[in-house]
């Protein structure tokens, strides 16, 4: 029995908090839970064997990669995973209970941290009780340590009963923030006769014992980096031997939030970084910006990315410089199935951890998922996205993130519930 199969959840989602691993990164995570789910007898797909190699967004260089990898190794991730991997996260895990012609399930939960610092004060209560981060600038501020907890706590509950036939894969994303890992998941044949496919995400301010069955609709997004090159040159001596990438960045941020909003629904824009290392006496020659726009539907966020290639594109004329963009992550919109948003919420009220059972809400945010939950309808399957109350103390991506980690024992008996209702309602079936 693998080390990791002792480990309570809760113990387990304290482990992967202690040792979070950004977007692309999560190599330790990816090796421990390969462990965990080859001594439970699943067949594994591991790197490249996972994800797309060639549709992944936002990936770090080779020598972050290079050092997320060696960091693992020294952090206690089993080697042999690790080699499994090369330089690719992302974990897919199969297993047949019974029945071949019994339905097939997939579950997703992403497992990646987001650079950001963790709180470092005793009211936070992953510092008080030793569990706080120990990678500078990476932090489980969104509850994929929980997720990843969550995915492995479910093959745990599956073991050894006999309500549940069928098969299951269980899609362990990279780099979901930022809208990274969904996509690159999403093309793969793993997703191939997938009739039903749960996703699901703790918290989202839901006090612990509420559930809801179909979170849906959230906004489709983009992100961009754009890098402006102009010419340097002395700012007293020859300012006008100088093409200026600042000013043209600057511009460009100024219009890109002049962009018109739309009749058919809401949209979003935001620059969220902008930098140009350079002194005040030089004409800057390099300006980087990193944007993000979205919309209520695809449409209205291929509007925004539009308007803002436009907005781009002519501030870097107005200085003469030249310009790149590199898109960085995206996602889609998607709505949940009635039908198995129903069997969730039937599932989620049979259970006494429960208090709040509702059937349908909006997301509000983006969510990469929608990849595979796009995939799975475009095909004839079904698909949901859970939200599972975790009485989040603080907001997402905010640094005294904590969540509630009864919420973890009640994720995975929703879900198991709702296997066990699906592999009854396909026998009623036949
Ligand atoms: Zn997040
Ligand atoms: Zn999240």
């Amino acid at each position: 029995m693998a080390a990791i199969n002792e480990f309570s959840l809760a113990e387990l989602r304290r482990d992967l908090h202690k040792y979070p691993e950004a977007g692309w990164k999560e190599f330790r995570t990816t090796a421990l839970v390969a462990e965990a789910l080859d001594t439970l007898g699943y067949t594994l797909y591991l790197g490249a064997d996972a994800v797309d190699v060639d549709k992944r967004l936002g990936v770090p260089d080779d020598d972050e990669i290079h050092r997320a990898r060696a960091r693992a190794l020294d952090k206690g991730a089993p080697e042999t995973y690790l080699d499994q991997m090369g330089p690719v996260t992302g974990l897919i895990a199969e297993k047949t209970f019974g029945d071949e012609h019994a339905p097939v399930v997939g579950i997703r939960v992403d497992m990646d941290a987001l650079e950001m610092t963790e709180a470092s004060d005793s009211d936070h209560r992953p510092e008080r009780e030793g569990f706080a981060s120990r990678h500078p600038h990476e932090m489980h501020a969104c509850g994929h340590d929980g997720h990843t907890t969550i995915g492995v706590g479910i093959a745990r509950a599956l073991e050894g009963t006999d309500t549940f036939t069928g098969t299951i894969k269980l899609f362990f994303q990279p780099a979901e923030e930022g809208g990274r890992g969904g996509l690159p998941m999403s093309t793969t044949a793993h997703l191939n006769g997938v009739d039903y496919l749960i996703a699901l995400h703790l918290g989202l301010d839901n006090e612990t014992g509420k559930i809801i069955a179909g979170y849906d609709r959230p906004l489709s997004n983009a992100k961009i980096d754009v890098m402006f090159r102009g010419e340097s040159a002395h700012a007293g001596k020859a300012p006008n031997e100088g093409r200026n990438a600042l000013q043209a960045a600057t511009t460009a941020i100024q219009n890109l939030y002049a962009i018109p909003r739309h009749e058919e629904g809401a949209t979003r824009i935001n620059v969220g970084q902008v930098r140009s290392p350079n002194a005040q006496n030089v004409i800057s020659d390099r300006a980087e910006i990193r944007l993000e726009v979205r919309g209520e539907t695809a449409n209205l966020n291929e509007y925004m990315l539009g308007s803002a290639n436009r907005v781009i594109e002519h501030a870097a004329g107005m200085y003469d410089v030249e310009y790149e963009t590199a898109l960085y992550g995206k996602t889609t919109t998607f709505e949940a199935d009635d039908e198995l948003v129903t069997m969730v919420a039937e599932g989620a009220q049979s259970l006494d951890s429960v208090n709040t059972t509702v059937k349908r809400a909006q997301i509000g945010a983006s969510e990469d998922a929608s990849y595979l939950i796009k995939r799975v309808q475009e095909e004839g399957g079904q698909a949901t996205y859970i939200g599972i109350g975790a009485s989040n103390v603080s907001g997402h991506h905010t640094s005294r993130f904590d969540i509630d980690e009864d919420a973890l024992e009640i994720g995975v008996n929703v879900v198991v519930t709702t296997l066990e209702r699906l592999s009854t309602a396909q026998k009623t079936t036949f």
